[in-house]
């Protein structure tokens, strides 16, 4: 299916032709004839699936469509900054031949260019829930011209606690308005929220559950935790083509292991939440320009980065959620490339392991590297037809393990 086949205005087919899409993604077939024509969507997608052209493209056509009066008239709230960066770049890109504009709101930054904006009129806003309600509570923004409401990743917004945040914002803005929201999972607190925020009668649920890109090569590395970073750095030190985002589970886990690396020579940087903002933009910047190949990451801060070319993926800690694993390893891989999941699996976390198996559906031949072999051989994961495993025994580790949060 063409772009043209959707219903969207030349400019924007222009400015999608300039960004290089040649046809539309899954997700934005869906939504966009939906969107465009005024539905409330659930959108079930995570990052890489184009989520964001899904929503902002009709988001730019109706606005442009009723002339644009830079008063606020779209607000899509996001969790983090690096989010909120990424969809007003998106925003003016797809809208780089219209005339509409777009600020973003989000704390760790000055609030007198936000506010300057905001007074000044803008016709979309990006923010971050706390911040923008710090804006509210200044009176700085003004709601009732809003048509569309956006909530993007609203799974991590409710995960880092902006739910109350989140229905403050709700109860200020018009009850007429259409509102899009998109989740990498629908959990019951998804779902409550979207019971929420959208009209339930009109509202549609697109998009699938989540599941790695085809593209994606998943290896298993068995390893003890003790030797985890000596056979990453072994790893690194080979120079894989294309650059590497690794994840830890915790920050004070992505500061010890960028120490580690750099003594072996390897040029890591981390980000995460504890980093300052410019240093984080910094960080950013310096890994999309190829120039620093090797970021450490936690799953917060990393949420959306949103970078061409990753070429692998390292699991340095098993995430606790099988479905982190799909977004974790959905940053490589984009949009048709190849890419790389290397997960280093250590025994306490065999568990986890095969709740990740389940989900995605397929099992991962467990691998060892010579001269790193774990204390406690690695058990090959059985078919997954197994269903019914005996409780207790290893097995369960491998195909009928129980969902773990
Ligand atoms: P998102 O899921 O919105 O974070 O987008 C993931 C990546 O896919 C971004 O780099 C987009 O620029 C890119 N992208 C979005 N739509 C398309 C498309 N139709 N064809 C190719 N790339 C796309």
């Amino acid at each position: 299916m063409p772009f043209t086949s959707l219903g969207l205005a030349p400019e924007l087919l222009q400015a999608v032709a300039e960004e290089g899409y040649e046809q539309p993604t899954p997700i934005q077939q869906e939504a966009i004839p939906l969107a465009l024509a005024g539905r409330d969507l659930i959108g079930s997608a995570q990052t890489g699936t184009g989520k964001t052209a899904a929503f902002m493209l009709p988001i730019l056509q109706r606005l442009s469509r009723n002339g644009t009066k830079h008063v606020l008239r779209a607000l899509v709230l996001v969790p983090t900054r690096e989010l909120a960066e990424q969809v007003l770049q998106s925003a003016r890109a797809y809208g780089r031949h219209l005339e509409v504009s777009a600020a973003a709101v989000y704390g760790g930054v000055g609030m007198e260019p936000q506010t300057r904006a905001l007074k000044h009129g803008v016709d979309i806003v990006v923010a971050t829930p706390g911040r923008l309600l710090d804006h509210m509570e200044r009176g700085h923004v003004d709601f009732s011209r809003l048509e569309v409401l956006v909530l993007d990743e609203a799974d991590r917004m409710l995960d880092m606690g902006f739910a109350p945040d989140v229905r403050r914002i709700l109860r200020a803005l018009p009850d007429k308005r259409q509102t899009m929201l998109f989740s990498a999972t629908i959990s019951l607190e998804v779902d409550a929220l979207a019971r929420s925020a959208l009209d339930g009668h009109a509202s549609v649920e697109i998009g699938r559950r989540a599941k790695p890109a085809e593209g994606i090569e998943h290896v298993v590395v068995a390893v003890d935790k003790l030797q985890k970073r000596g056979v990453l750095a072994r790893i690194l030190q080979a120079k894989p083509a294309g650059q590497t985002l690794v994840f830890t589970r915790t920050k004070y886990g992505a500061d010890k292991l960028v120490t580690f690396l750099r003594r072996e020579g390897i040029q890591a940087h981390a980000i995460h939440g504890d980093k300052a903002q410019s240093h984080r933009t910094r960080t950013l910047d310096a890994f999309r320009s190829g120039e620093a190949d090797v970021l450490v990451a936690t799953d917060i801060a990393a949420r959306g980065i949103d970078v061409d070319g990753i070429r692998m993926v390292v699991n340095f800690d098993v995430p606790h959620d099988a479905e982190i694993y799909v977004h974790r390893v959905g940053r490589t891989a984009r949009a048709g490339a190849r890419g790389l999941a290397l997960t280093l699996l250590s025994p306490d976390e065999w568990l986890l392991m095969g709740d990740i198996e389940k989900l995605v559906g397929q099992i991962f031949p467990r691998e060892v590297i010579p001269g790193f072999e774990p204390s406690v051989a690695p058990l090959q994961p059985k078919p997954l037809q197994v269903e019914q495993p005996k409780p207790g025994r290893s097995v369960r580790a491998r195909s009928g393990g129980r969902r773990r949060r």
